[in-house]
């Protein structure tokens, strides 16, 4: 794709490094304003990580009120606010329905495209960015910045530069680093004297010592419709198990405590299988049981456990069977001793980023080498985290709309 013919070659030239979410989002706003806009990715095609996130039915956002959405996010909802306020969950469903995607709201409150995925959305959004005249340069991998400030890339060519008007960075976090989002900026953002606060798995699995029985006939089956207690936090969904633990929304939702807590103890876990049923009712149905019963029948028609979950009690017990009434408060309150997280290859996020004191409001890195443009820093490459429901998706557009505009006023772009 060309520069369009409608920019002006007088408009300012704005390089955009990272063609994720908040990268593509920054650059729909700018050539909108009239910019000169050249998006630059290190892989050979754009998105990667956002057409993955289609693959398990894409969350763009969620549909709670937006005073709640921005609890979301902890720490940051702070810094974060104002951008998320600029473009909230309607906008984003709004700006989805422009392109000819129709969301919907699940029955968790999550919003979904009717497709439930991202590759229709991401075509037609190409699509209008290359009406808007964006370019795109792939096989462009960021490095450093030469001495005069331009933008060092490494290419099949060799290495080439680019001197822009301004600079937005889209770099992403870490995670899955397959799909493009390597960390890799960390030390060139560092040793250019932005504060980067280490980067660490976020929404990410648990690590348990499963008896290979158990793993061989349960890696991938889902435990439907638990509570997960840590501590004294209680969340309602569902896991995975996975070869070396468990997995998924229940998991994921509890990640920052667990990462916090990990760092400096092991940790143990507790499920409930039966949130729906009190520990009393639970007790009386399992005493009710015929004496000859297997445990096995016991756990499944009196437990009402599903085999996953009957299994699971049974790695807890081992051959030991336990009376009714403790058995009852196992399957309520089932101890799993957690030995580690999964690293950031598996995680869904990434904690950790450019520190908000090297942020202004307008997104503008502060403290860099005056012999560099103004350079602007948008998605999950800052430091803020949020459980997955949406969340993610939302603040990666919010802050590439944001940054972007944060570049209009700084160049005086009025449109
Ligand atoms: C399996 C999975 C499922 C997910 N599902 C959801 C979901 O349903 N809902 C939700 O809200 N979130 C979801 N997420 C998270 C969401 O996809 C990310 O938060 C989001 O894509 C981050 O957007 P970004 O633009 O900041 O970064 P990214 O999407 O990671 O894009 C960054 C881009 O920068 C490029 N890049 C990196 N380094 C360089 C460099 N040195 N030079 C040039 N280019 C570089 C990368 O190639 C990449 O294209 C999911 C994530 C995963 C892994």
């Amino acid at each position: 794709m060309g520069i369009g013919a409608r920019v002006s070659q007088y408009a300012p030239f704005i390089a955009i490094v990272g063609a994720g979410p908040a990268g593509l989002a920054a650059a729909e706003v700018l050539s909108a304003a009239g910019a000169r806009v050249a998006v630059y990715d290190r892989m050979p095609s754009v998105a990667r990580k956002f057409l993955m996130a289609g693959r398990g039915g894409l969350n763009l956002t969620h549909s709670e009120p937006l005073p709640r959405f921005l609890t979301r996010y902890g720490a940051a909802e702070e810094r974060l606010s104002p951008a998320l306020t600029a473009f909230p969950p309607d906008a984003l469903r709004a700006w989805a329905l422009g392109l000819g995607e129709e969301t919907f709201v699940g029955s968790s409150g999550r919003v979904f495209p009717l497709t439930f995925k991202a590759s229709p959305l991401l075509r037609a959004w190409l699509a209008r960015l290359g009406a808007q005249g964006v370019s795109f340069h792939l096989r462009h991998a960021f490095r450093d910045w030469a001495p005069s400030g331009a933008l060092l890339f490494d290419t099949p060519d060799g290495p080439a530069e680019v001197t822009a008007d301004a600079v937005i960075l889209a770099l992403g976090g870490a995670s899955w680093p397959r799909l493009g989002a390597d960390g890799g900026w960390v030390d060139a953002l560092r040793a250019a004297g932005i504060a980067v606060n280490a980067l660490a798995p976020a929404n990410m699995g648990v690590t348990i010592a499963w008896s290979e029985v158990f793993r061989t006939r349960f890696a991938g089956t889902p435990l439907k419709r638990i509570a997960v207690r840590f501590g004294k936090t209680v969340v309602r969904g569902e896991a995975v198990v996975t070869a070396s633990g468990l997995e998924g929304g229940a998991i994921y939702a509890l990640s920052t405590d667990l990462r916090r807590a990990l760092g400096h103890r092991a940790i143990t876990l507790h499920l409930d299988l039966r949130p729906d049923v009190d520990a009393k009712a639970l007790a009386a149905r399992l005493a009710a049981a015929p004496p000859k019963a297997s445990f096995s029948t016991v756990l499944a028609k009196n437990g009402g456990l599903p085999p996953v979950a009957a299994n699971l009690v049974r790695e807890v017990t081992g051959p030991a069977r336990p009376g009714a009434e403790a058995l009852a408060g196992l399957i309520k309150d089932l101890p799993l001793e957690v030995t580690g997280h999964a690293g950031l290859e598996r995680a869904i996020s990434t904690a950790g980023g450019i520190a908000w004191k090297s942020i202004g409001p307008d997104f503008a890195l502060a403290g860099l080498p005056q012999t560099l443009p103004p350079v602007f820093a948008a998605g999950e490459m800052l430091d803020w985290e949020a459980p997955t429901g949406g969340y993610l998706l939302q603040a990666c557009f919010a802050t590439g709309r944001a940054a972007a505009e944060g570049v209009k006023a700084r160049l005086g772009l009025t449109r």
